[in-house]
């Protein structure tokens, strides 16, 4: 079989579905995607592109691979855990054996404002498989400030939700919600758990978008915000609103998580084995609440002006204005993950 017969051949399925056809799959093999976070959404979206044909994959993660990711992040092995490998090496490992035809680029990285940019130049498409909101606010203050497409995508507990954002066509992230929730007071996926179904769930619509977007067929697009709760059985589709003109990001074009003084900011402490992590939004931490939610984690204690939480080699101390301070690792980008994965923001 010649070369172009074996690329018919490998993708005659999805050739022979109406909305992809022989063109659309052309497309796809000539797309470059931007995959940020290779948890379980990320490493579900980067296994179906791989698989769908998409030419080029760029998966950036900061994580190592643990035993606990193992019930949900179904690319990963036991012996990808053993070896704590970084997920975006253990990922683009196992992308090449379902796919070595398609390009695969590994970055481990914690993506921040300093890179960001550059991720996601000559992108076709951003596909959010991240585990927090300061990332996901920069990630739409990059995508609306170079017109890239890209897919927002969140799950914890039995509940998910998805929204595609196209720049100036559509409702942009801070359009829907204009501000994070504060630091510390949402759950995480490290608090409250989650469940595999529901990843499933989220990256199957993410994808399609995908799909859409990469082929041109932006009128199947579903324009909404999806939110699924797989365990309560429920399904709600919000329509989107056009761009709101006053949205600082799309708006008024000011991209402020860009800027290197409105980001969250880390710093090493000099030989302590420790790192600080400011929010950049200070907000004032409810102790109780987070220690509540934090107490499945790890063993917690708190007081007026403080909360100790250790898990596992690391001792997280949080102050009211959620500033904390990370123990047992002299690497930011440990730290960033510890704090995104216990306090959230
Ligand atoms: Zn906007």
């Amino acid at each position: 079989m010649n070369a172009e017969a074996s690329v018919k051949d490998r993708y005659s399925r999805q050739i022979l579905f109406n909305g992809i056809g022989e063109e659309g799959q052309r497309k796809l093999l000539a797309a470059r995607v931007l995959i940020v976070g290779c948890g379980a959404l990320g490493a579900a979206h980067a296994e179906a592109l791989a698989r769908a044909g998409v030419g080029r994959l760029r998966v950036v993660d900061r994580d190592f691979v643990e035993p606990s990711n193992l019930q949900r992040q179904t690319l990963f092995s036991e012996s990808d855990a053993e070896k704590r490998l970084p997920k975006a090496v253990a990922a683009a490992n196992h992308l090449r054996e379902i796919n070595s035809e398609i390009q695969i680029e590994p970055h481990v990285a914690d993506v921040n404002h300093s890179n960001i940019e550059q991720l996601i130049d000559d992108c076709d498409l951003v596909l959010d498989g991240t585990d927090n909101f300061a990332t996901r606010y920069l990630l739409n203050d990059a995508c609306v400030k170079h017109e890239t497409n890209w897919i927002y995508g969140a799950a914890v507990g039995s509940y998910g939700v998805t929204m595609t954002i196209r720049p100036h066509e559509t409702a942009c992230l801070r359009c829907v919600f204009e501000e994070a929730p504060p630091a510390a007071s949402a759950p995480t996926c490290d608090t409250a758990g989650v469940i595999m179904p529901i990843i499933n769930i989220v990256s199957a619509v993410q994808v399609a978008e995908a799909f859409k977007l990469l082929t041109g067929e932006t009128d199947e697009l579903h324009r909404s915000l999806l939110q699924f709760d797989v365990w309560r059985n429920e399904w709600r589709r919000i329509k989107l609103a056009a761009p709101q003109p006053d949205c600082p990001t799309c708006g008024l074009r000011r991209f402020e998580t860009l800027s290197p003084s409105a980001a969250e900011t880390a710093a090493v402490l000099c030989g302590r084995d420790a790192i600080q992590i400011s929010p950049a939004q200070p907000t004032v931490v409810n102790f109780p609440a987070l220690a509540e939610r934090l107490r499945p984690a790890g063993d917690v204690k708190f007081n007026k002006y403080l909360l100790r939480f250790k898990t596992g080699p690391f001792e997280l101390t949080v102050f009211q204005d959620a500033r904390s301070i990370v123990r047992g690792t002299d690497q930011i980008a440990t730290a960033r993950s510890l704090y995104a994965k216990y306090i959230g923001n």
